[in-house]
């Protein structure tokens, strides 16, 4: 019989799945988190992100985005809200490797 659940894996709350290629992991590092507010722009260093070490995709930590926005946000509730998106860069082409974000 060949019984294939349960694999020996350790389970490690730094390795995530990717939703985007689902073939890579996203890894827990801290980058340096852009945002506006209003005019200003915000910078906060070593925040949180999920990055996929294969498409490169990131996702920012939901507790510490949401935190973060509570700081930000003084009036948070109201329903209009100024939430400045950057745009999405090019996916990256299979012959060029992502550059580093820093
Ligand atoms: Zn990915």
């Amino acid at each position: 019989m060949n019984q294939t659940s349960a694999a020996p894996f350790q389970p490690d709350a730094d390795r995530v799945p990717c939703h985007e290629c689902s073939a890579g992991i996203m890894h827990l590092r801290h980058i340096t988190y852009f945002t506006w507010l209003g005019q200003e722009l915000v910078t906060v260093p070593n925040f949180p992100a999920w990055i996929c070490d294969l498409c490169g995709r990131r996702e920012y930590d939901e507790r510490a985005v949401s935190w973060l926005a509570m700081l930000l946000n003084p009036e948070t509730g109201r329903p209009t809200r100024r939430v400045k998106r950057t745009p999405k860069p090019a996916p990256p082409s299979l012959n060029h490797p992502t550059p580093p974000l820093d």
